[in-house]
């Protein structure tokens, strides 16, 4: 098998010791282990995310998708929600919010743009919503959410501000706290870089008083099921609702404990680091970027090319040994491709990528100079070296 670096939208490059420290044979969920590895796994998300401890944080089985259905919870019957999408994960939302007894409302941007704050201010202050969703990074496209201007500008009009930071957290700012967002959600694999399985949220004191009401949330993705053991493992014991992913918490554990080590600042560094380094390498090789020039994330990059069949490109990068992902966003599906620059990240993958990017084009009838790109990217990383570890 080719040795290749993984540099989809999530997960995205493996880091081998955060993989293999969730073989955890004759380790049960009933554990010592299984209950540290969790409450540190709790106690850490809250840091990634700002969110101090009036948050309750949850970790569940599952991943994003579980996570995002799970905010039902914090909904009453006839609730009204907007949903704000820039793309295909923005649209989960009407997905999810469609099978319950809720309202809600679509603003939606175009492939590459985004949905903008006053836009948000005036749907929401002529309507009356209980909440709002926001995806931070939109993976379809890369674009990136101001979220700290957003959440101040919609605190006055709605109870609830919910963040889908899936594609986000562990590779982009977020202050749960300060910027008073209700819930926060990702899954495992992405930015925190450990293995699929688990879906992690906070929720705020308002969110979690809406728990209080009568449910209209499933079984399993049912908050009030989870709180009381993840109430447990914070406070040193256990507990059982449904199975966990045991292998994937104790990874997170271990990925937590590395992002502990680098620190949250670090991290973000490196990412802002790396993914303006791809940008710029893509770029001076003749590229278009998706997304608008100051929407551009620091943890996805779609790229535009022109007169090549995607899944052709994606299946020469792979020979070459990187996985790029297709695009996604129906409106642009077969004219660009996806990369994910987030987790374990490092200047030696955005070269390669780039190398390949450049090999794989040319192959398929581009006439890209040698090294154009790497060069561009270098020149970045000369500027910034003390903030990226090799
Ligand atoms: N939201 C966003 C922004 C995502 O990128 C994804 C996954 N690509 C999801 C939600 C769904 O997460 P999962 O695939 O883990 O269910």
């Amino acid at each position: 098998m080719v040795s290749r670096i993984l540099l989809h939208v999530g997960p995205s490059v493996a880091n081998y010791g955060v993989q293999s420290s969730a073989v955890v044979p004759n380790i049960g969920f009933a554990s010592p282990e299984f209950n540290r590895a969790m409450k540190y796994s709790l106690e850490q998300f809250r840091l990634v995310t700002g969110a101090d401890e009036t948050y309750m944080p949850f970790i569940i089985p599952g991943g994003g998708t579980a996570a995002m259905e799970s905010i039902v919870s914090f909904l009453a019957k006839d609730s009204n929600i907007l949903i704000v999408t820039n793309g295909v994960f923005g649209d989960r939302w009407e997905g999810i919010l469609s099978r319950y007894p809720v309202k809600f409302k679509v603003l939606r941007a175009q492939a590459g743009k985004a949905v903008t704050t006053s836009q948000i201010v005036s749907e929401l202050s002529g309507g009356n919503f209980d909440a709002v969703t926001i995806t931070q990074v939109e993976t379809s496209t890369g674009v990136r959410m101001p979220m700290k201007e957003i959440a101040e500008a919609v605190r006055p009009y709605v109870k609830l501000i919910i963040v889908d930071g899936v594609a986000s957290i562990g590779g982009e700012r977020m202050n749960a706290s300060q910027w008073d967002i209700d819930v926060c959600l990702t899954a495992s694999q992405k930015a925190i870089g450990a293995q699929t399985g688990a879906g992690l949220l906070v929720a705020s004191r308002r969110a979690m008083e809406m728990l209080q009401q009568p449910s209209i949330s499933g079984y399993l993705l049912d908050l009030r099921n989870w709180h009381k053991i993840m109430e447990n493992f914070l406070s040193g014991g256990g507990g059982y609702f449904a199975t966990p992913p045991i292998g994937t918490i104790f990874s997170l554990a271990e990925s937590f404990s590395r992002i502990e080590e680098e620190t949250m600042d670090a991290r973000i560094s490196r990412h802002r680091t790396c993914s303006e380094a791809f940008r710029k390498g893509v770029m001076e090789m003749g590229l278009d970027i998706v997304a608008l020039e100051n929407l551009r994330s620091n943890t996805v990059t779609g790229v535009y090319i022109e007169n090549v069949d995607i899944q052709k490109f994606i299946r020469t990068a792979m020979d070459r040994g990187v996985e790029f992902g297709a695009g996604v966003h129906p409106e642009i599906k077969d004219r660009y491709f996806r990369v994910g620059h987030m987790g374990w990240v490092e200047p030696s993958h955005i070269i390669k990528a780039l190398n390949v990017i450049g090999q794989s084009l040319n192959a398929l009838g581009y006439n890209i100079e040698k090294d154009s790109g790497t060069l561009a990217a270098k020149a970045v990383f000369d500027r910034y070296p003390e903030k990226v570890q090799q």
